[in-house]
């Protein structure tokens, strides 16, 4: 639609991912006997992930703030496989809650929750607009992985993966809030590994490009977000589809990434060395 076209200067169409064929193979019996806990999963990457892991044997715990379209996401998966709660991943308690949900250990996490700042350079960024995307991009990370470390500790293993951005490895492909918060995410991610790794536990981030999903991002971006994208965020090379993330993400949080700890991995179709 026009919007594309305007983003991607009519180069790629937004089911270029589907265009190329692409199909999603999973991995049966992959997440096994795994309490997963995903958040965002009402939605785009998150519900992409969850749905994978449970169909790879996972039982998930599934956090979102958006309760009607979790319950729908819950009520479409086998009996038992996902706890759906509704949650805010800033707020301590219903933290507190998630990790009640899960009923004993939990073996991985996937950080995947995020808004977006629609490309607000910082002399617009209104207290609002920081507290919101810091509070919940950045700080409901740290929250919830300070909570689920403790029994990781104490099993001796555990696997978190965060959902970074191009905007967490560069400074030009988002706003300002958006971009310190999925840099602060980055350092979240490395100095963690850095700290846990020697506990047996593993924290890597996915930084996605472009992703066809409900966060607005090139090319969903409001009128006034798509007057302030610059030449390199209109040129992204590939808009990928939520499962193309959810590829990345469960193959980090798996044992398929045991040999991999610290690291963050661009998942953007090579957008990143342009
Ligand atoms: P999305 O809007 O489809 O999904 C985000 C989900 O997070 C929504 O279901 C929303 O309800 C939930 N959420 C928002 N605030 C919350 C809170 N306080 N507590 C709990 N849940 C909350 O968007 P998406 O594209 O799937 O985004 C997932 C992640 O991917 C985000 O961290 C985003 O920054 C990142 N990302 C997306 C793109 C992209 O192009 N779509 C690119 C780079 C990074």
């Amino acid at each position: 639609d026009d919007l594309v076209l305007k983003a991607n200067g009519g180069v790629m169409p937004e089911d270029d991912a589907e265009a190329s064929g692409w199909q999603e193979r999973v991995t049966p019996g992959r997440f096994d006997g795994r309490t997963i806990v995903v958040t965002g999963a009402a939605s785009g990457i998150g519900r992409a992930t969850a749905s994978r892991i449970v169909r790879e044997g996972g039982r998930v715990v599934a956090v979102d703030i958006s309760a009607e379209r979790l319950e729908e996401f819950a009520a479409s998966a086998p009996e038992g496989q996902v706890v759906a709660v509704a949650a805010d991943v800033t707020k301590q308690d219903d933290i507190d809650r998630v990790v009640a949900a899960a009923g004993g250990r939990i073996d991985g996490l996937a950080n995947v929750a995020g808004v977006n700042d629609d490309f607000s350079p910082l002399a617009e960024t209104s207290d609002a607009i920081w507290d919101r995307v810091i509070g919940i991009n950045l700080t409901g990370v740290f929250k919830l992985t300070r909570a689920v470390l403790p029994g990781m500790v104490e099993a001796g293993r555990g696997s978190v993966v965060n959902v970074a951005s191009e905007a967490g490895i560069r400074g030009n492909a988002s706003g300002n809030a958006y971009t310190v918060s999925k840099h602060g995410v980055v350092g979240l991610t490395r100095s963690a590994a850095f700290m846990y790794g020697p506990q047996g536990i593993r924290v890597n981030a996915v930084a996605p490009g472009g992703v066809a999903t409900g966060i607005p991002f090139p090319p969903h971006v409001s009128e006034a977000g798509q007057a302030r994208l610059t030449p390199f965020q209109q040129q992204i090379p590939t808009i990928a589809t939520a499962e193309q993330l959810a590829a990345s993400i469960t193959f980090l949080l798996s044992d398929d990434g045991v040999n991999i700890n610290g690291a963050v991995l661009p998942s953007d179709g090579g957008w990143s060395v342009q």
